[in-house]
């Protein structure tokens, strides 16, 4: 058995034999044309408007988001210039086949030269090419391979031409050589919710017949695997197809351990978004967001407006509001505007909020009163708090202003370190995951060279939210997690094994973690946990904790 990694698109796992798409025609020949070059340019300009027809017409059949992309090739083989160049070219000696090769090679290196979205349409070009070429040489088209069986489909890279008549209940993953995560075959993937993995070097070496086993998830192909693998991982997709498929419930295990899903957000004008999405309140709402054009501190009343307007939407249900998070990665002038050599490890956070308490009590007090007016369960904390003394600063100033819920975010590991001293004081925690990875791994997260070391799966990292959790659970106050670790279906589950109570997450995420939830029971949960922090590294404890 080996295994292949790429880029995975979706986040569901799939399995059975390889059947790869045909290979391409043959380049055609450069030996000079000495046929009739007006017949020949009339032949070519009826097959680029044949094919243009075929196209146009494979889009009707299609129908949804696979027609319009089909009908924008069919704008390629139309396309009056590319007609002029294959006519230019014939002219000049080329056969009608080479010059249709050589012209659109040209515009399609062109697109792949303005890269991104544009780049990755070279390959419809490419496709638009073969089509019209097979109609001028009248052999078929290379077309997608049929099997009453169940297939992975393996190709260089798939054109819309290719997939728009694809049987999706046949095909239930596809592997591409080429292609990056906005290539027609990632956007089919989502389209159709089947995982992908493109960019996979060595998908070249599979060959028909192979087992194998995709995990868009961990973006990986197992090839040469048994059929009993095949039926294991075939299992697995089941559970993760029901429970994607499921409508939207409140986030809990398959055991029915209750884990609220919540969204982090910037903005009240988010709130609805969120809400459609299944978000069972708020888990983090930055309220530096609404101040970073400022200047100058906002009034009471002009936060009190922003949060009511936030709570409101949210009747009922619980809504976490962080204090101001100043520095760093998030600049407010009117809070730190001092030159420091390591902003990171500077004045930031509950840290400048305490030099300038004034802010801060405007601030509690503005929410205090959003809080009075709405039947929200309004939480609110502090950032970047390092001990139980800050937090015992924060909850006391809090309470003296009227707040009913006070907590402090975990993103410095100190404060992971003595999470029951702090417990004492703070009705809740939350894990910052971005930052307490940061801190943990000594790591900038704004740092490119480190990025490697910003990955949540640490053990570092997850043993400090397991005493998190620990503390939690001893003290009976909830410990939830609002960085980027709970959108990762995987690490959800994790986090949830070492006793985090709620996710919060970009409401985006909230499908995949929802049916990710629903595929383990808490004693699952907690067996992942425990075989992840004994990995060694961030990539071994992925991989020992996602199975
Ligand atoms: C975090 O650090 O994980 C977090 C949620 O806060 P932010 O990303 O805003 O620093
Ligand atoms: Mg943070």
């Amino acid at each position: 058995m080996s295994e292949l990694t790429g880029i995975g698109v979706g986040r569901g796992i799939a399995a059975g034999p390889v059947r790869r798409m045909p290979d391409p025609l043959p380049i055609p020949s450069e030996t000079p044309f000495t046929g009739d070059v007006d017949a020949a340019v009339e032949k070519t300009a009826a097959a680029m408007r044949v094919v243009a027809g075929w196209l146009n017409d494979r889009g009707a059949k299609a129908g949804g988001e696979a027609q319009g992309v089909l009908e924008a090739q069919a704008l390629m083989a139309g396309d009056p210039a590319l007609a002029k160049d294959v006519a230019g070219r014939i002219a000049k000696g080329s056969s009608p086949e080479r010059a249709v090769y050589d012209a659109f090679l040209s515009f399609q290196k062109l697109l792949e030269g303005m890269g991104g979205y544009m780049g990755e349409r070279a390959a419809d070009l490419a496709d638009v090419s073969q089509r019209v070429r097979a109609e001028l040489l009248g052999v078929p088209a290379p077309g997608v391979p049929e099997s009453d069986e169940p297939f992975i489909l393996v190709a260089h890279d798939l054109a819309p031409a290719d997939t728009a008549l694809l049987d999706f209940t046949k095909v239930f993953a596809l592997v591409t050589r080429d292609g990056g995560p906005t290539s027609h075959t990632a956007i089919l993937a989502r389209a159709k919710s089947i995982p992908a993995i493109v960019g996979v070097t060595g998908a070249d070496g599979l060959t028909d017949g192979t087992l194998v086993v995709v995990d868009a998830n961990a973006s990986t192909v197992h090839v040469g695997v048994d059929a009993a693998t095949v039926a294991a991982a075939l299992v697995k997709r089941d559970e993760w197809l029901n429970a994607a498929n499921a409508p939207i419930t409140d986030g809990a295990l398959k055991d029915g351990h209750v884990v609220p899903l919540l969204a982090n957000l910037g903005s009240p004008k988010e709130a609805a978004g969120a809400v459609a999405l299944g978000a069972e309140g708020v888990g983090l709402f930055r309220t530096e967001f609404l101040f970073l054009d400022s200047s100058t501190a906002p009034t009471v009343e002009q936060q009190e407006v922003q949060y009511t307007e936030l709570l409101e939407a949210f009747p009922g249900k619980k809504v976490v509001v962080r204090a101001l998070d100043a520095g760093a990665d998030k600049p407010l002038a009117f809070l730190n505007d001092a030159h420091e050599e390591n902003p990171a490890l500077g004045l930031r956070g509950l840290r400048a909020l305490r030099v300038k308490e004034n802010i801060l009590r405007d601030q509690l007090t503005a929410l205090a009163n959003a809080q009075n007016k709405t039947s929200a369960d309004l939480w609110v904390m502090a950032p970047m708090v390092s001990d139980a003394e800050e937090t015992d600063y924060f909850v006391a100033l809090g309470r003296e202003l009227g707040l009913r819920v006070v907590g402090v975010m975990a993103e410095v590991p100190s404060l992971a370190l003595v999470a029951d001293q702090v417990l004492e004081t703070a009705d809740f925690v939350s894990i910052g995951t971005n930052d307490l990875t940061q801190y943990t791994m000594a790591a900038d997260r704004m740092l490119g060279s480190v990025a490697s070391f910003q990955d949540p799966w640490h053990p570092a990292v997850l043993r400090l939210i397991k005493q998190l959790g620990d503390a939690g659970a001893a003290a009976g106050k909830p410990v939830g997690v609002c960085g980027e670790a709970a959108a990762d279906p995987n690490l959800a589950v994790v986090l949830v094994g070492l006793g985090v109570t709620t996710l919060s997450m970009t409401p985006a995420a909230l499908a995949d973690v929802r049916a990710s939830l629903l595929t383990v029971t808490l004693d699952e949960a907690k067996a992942r946990a425990a075989r992840a922090l004994n990995g060694r590294t961030a990539a071994e404890a992925r991989k020992l904790g996602t199975s």
